[in-house]
């Protein structure tokens, strides 16, 4: 008896893929994770010691159910400072991660059968959340041909009069590209001429290695206006299990926000959000060094991965992800089975290589995998030299 609503949501890809890689772990088989969503650091020591401090001053019951004014006060402080964007604390709202603000935001602006403008490749949770708000997804093919950046005409040409908001993310999720700010400048055009909101997705703005992840509401006011910018700590500061992100926007769409989180969990966690704080004030160099580390891993992985055999992407500037098309190996036969698509392939490089990287049905894709660099360089090393043999092998056997 479970709703219509749940059930057309189907399988979760990427746990169904870690679930295959922890039964294969079980069997005794060392298996090497490339398909993690997370950095591999511990969370900086200030951000623990104040939630320490916070547990031992009794900071345990409900707070406001848009955040503490503290903290909000912060993020605005934050948002102008580093983002050049002016938003008072009441036009903030803190969230349980990016992930409630962005189903918060969706929820907050989609009627029933609103559609909702999605490039694909994504992050496999905007469809699925777009759907549970009730929301159409429209996709926007993206290409390596233009940089797995969404031609401001094929957005244009998706439009209609039930176009209610685009998702923009950048750096993005799986491509690691950065929008340049030329091209954030015309869709934030074309969002004021045809109306629609844009939902950024700025995650992993801190994770940018060429060059700064520019916010589309810092561009012009009138885009600003009808923009909802999505951040949090779980990637910049290390914080994914402490469940805390925050979303901007326009006073109304903000305070219909705060009014879903008070019927749907009353508030962020409060130790949380008092981390959360230091995090802000006491942790945004420790922050920087993480990033320091991801760049020496992804030129390291863009340097060694065509030697193991994987050579179709494009480097990426931000994020910890590599997404690779593997559609020179389809067609391949391995143990009697054709490798017809990515999932395949990403299964072949778990069974034969002990490597567990995502294959791209989750993201929308038939022929790329996303791999994560978020590990060590040991394991990396590790990874790169079983991948490359099994990748070898592999073409030895479909000669
Ligand atoms: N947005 C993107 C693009 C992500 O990849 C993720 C996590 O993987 C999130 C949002 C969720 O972030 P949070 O942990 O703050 O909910």
């Amino acid at each position: 008896m479970i709703s219509d609503r749940i059930q057309r949501m189907g399988k979760n890809g990427k746990v169904e893929a870690r679930t295959r890689a922890a039964h294969l772990q079980n069997t005794g088989k060392t298996i090497i994770s490339l398909d993690v969503g997370e950095p591999d650091f511990g969370t900086p020591k200030p951000i623990v010691e104040a939630a320490i401090d916070a547990l031992h001053e009794g900071f345990t019951h409900y707070t406001p159910a848009e955040g503490l004014l503290e903290l909000r006060e912060a993020v605005s402080k934050k948002l102008e400072e580093e983002n050049g964007m002016a938003y008072p604390a009441d036009q903030i709202i803190i969230s349980a991660g990016a992930k409630q603000a962005l189903a918060g935001a969706l929820f907050s602006i989609c009627n029933p059968g609103d559609e909702v403008l999605i490039p694909v490749p994504c992050w496999d949770s905007y469809p699925q959340m777009v759907r549970l708000a009730g929301g159409v997804p429209v996709w926007i093919p993206l290409s390596e041909d233009h940089g797995f950046l969404p031609p401001v005409d094929a957005i244009r040409a998706k439009i209609t009069s039930r176009t209610r908001c685009l998702i923009l993310n950048t750096p993005h999720n799986p491509t690691g590209r950065i929008y340049p700010e030329a091209l954030l400048r015309e869709i934030g055009e074309l969002a004021c001429d045809a109306d629609f909101y844009i939902i950024s997705d700025e995650i992993y703005e801190y994770i940018a290695y060429e060059r700064r992840c520019v916010s589309v509401g810092s561009i012009h006011e009138k885009i600003r206006e009808r923009t909802i910018t999505v951040n949090g700590f779980s990637k910049s500061h290390a914080m994914t299990g402490w469940r805390i992100g925050y979303a901007a926007g326009p006073a109304d769409v903000i305070s219909a926000m705060k009014l879903f989180q008070s019927y749907t969990t009353s508030c962020p966690n409060s130790v949380a959000q008092r981390a959360s704080l230091a995090a802000l004030s006491e942790a945004t160099e420790m922050a920087r060094e993480m990033v320091l580390s991801f760049k020496e891993r992804r030129d390291w992985m863009v340097r060694h991965l065509p030697m193991a055999g994987i050579r179709d992407f494009l480097s990426p500037e931000g994020a910890f992800y590599i997404w690779a098309d593997v559609s020179s190996y389809f067609g391949s036969v391995w143990n009697g089975k054709l490798l017809a698509d990515s999932d395949d392939v990403a299964g072949f490089l778990l069974e034969e290589a002990g490597v567990s990287v995502n294959g791209g049905s989750p993201f929308l894709s038939k022929t790329h995998i996303r791999i994560s660099y978020s590990a060590s360089m040991e394991d990396l090393k590790m990874a790169l030299a079983h991948m490359g043999e099994a990748l070898h092998k592999l073409n030895q056997m479909n000669r």
